[in-house]
């Protein structure tokens, strides 16, 4: 496994990989990887990429300076694990390479309106510019390739892949299932984070998602039902909401069929999310 630092490095390598005739598969990280990770590293081998991984935690796309000095990081493990799962190139950007002019805002900024404004993007303001302008130079950097992200993130997909549609750039983005634990709750870098009683809470979040996925309800009885199961766990609830799977707009309780729910809480201080396929039923009175 080749382990690099640099633009100039990556940039070469990502280059001879598509001289050479093979195919690139970026999976962009910040690094902290659990089994979430690993399954996007075993997809790319499984279509034939050469792996990339990237491992940057980016400071731009964190609001809360906290949030941002409590991110896990877990550098031996993530070797040990990129090793394991076949990582061709482990790529870990300097902080003054990926933003030279931080902690000043740089002057280019990539904003996606309408997917990014929703959801995450109204409950942390400035997060998916740090997202799309991280993912946006990682994509410069690297070049045609396919990249993999995780349906965990659902709304993050949904931003790259429009900044992707209205850049014209070379990436195709592919989308890859949640991995969960075995009881139930999403992996999360986050997760290590959050105490033994605080780990109990946050099971309310892909409880109240199981509840509502097969559950014939009209979409704003399943928000009801999704935000009163979390608040009942003591999760300090941010959104629960039933939304079209492309665009994120609310489903109307006139529709019915196939959507998304996505929530989002706080526990112990910590914010997490999870998403799952719904089906709706209409509203028939
Ligand atoms: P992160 O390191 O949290 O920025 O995540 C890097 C990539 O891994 C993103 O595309 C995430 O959506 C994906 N990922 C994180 N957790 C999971 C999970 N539990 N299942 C699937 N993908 C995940």
């Amino acid at each position: 496994m080749q382990r690099l630092r640099t633009i100039a490095q990556w940039r070469d390598y990502a280059q001879r990989q598509r001289d050479a005739g093979r195919s690139v598969g970026l999976v962009p990280t910040m690094g902290a990887l659990h089994a979430g990770h690993t399954s996007l590293f075993d997809e790319a081998k499984s279509r034939g990429d050469v792996v990339l991984v990237t491992i940057f935690v980016n400071p731009r796309q964190f609001g809360d300076p906290t949030d941002l000095g409590n991110y896990p990081r877990t550098p031996e493990v993530d070797h040990r694990l990129a090793l394991q799962h076949g990582v061709d190139c482990l790529v870990e950007p300097t902080l003054e390479e990926m933003w030279p002019d931080y902690p000043q805002s740089t002057s280019t900024t990539v904003t996606v309106h309408g997917v990014g404004d929703l959801l995450e993007g109204a409950g942390r303001p400035g997060h998916f510019d740090g997202v799309a302008s991280v993912v946006a130079k990682l994509f410069a950097v690297s070049g045609a390739c396919r990249a993999y992200f995780g349906e965990k993130d659902y709304q993050q997909i949904a931003v790259v892949r429009q900044m992707v549609r209205d850049l014209a750039l070379p990436v195709e983005v592919v989308g890859c299932p949640i991995v969960r634990d075995h009881d139930g709750l999403a992996l999360s870098s986050r997760n290590l984070l959050l105490s033994e009683p605080a780990r109990d809470q946050a099971r309310a979040l892909s409880r109240a998602l199981f509840r509502v996925t097969d559950s014939n309800l009209y979409a704003s009885e399943m928000r009801r039902v999704m935000r009163a199961l979390m608040q009942d766990a003591g999760v300090q609830v941010a959104y629960a909401d039933v939304v079209d799977p492309v665009t994120l707009v609310p489903a109307r309780d006139d529709q019915g069929g196939e959507f998304r729910a996505l929530v989002a809480g706080i526990v112990d201080g910590i914010r997490l999310i999870d998403n799952a396929p719904v089906f709706v039923s209409p509203r028939r009175d």
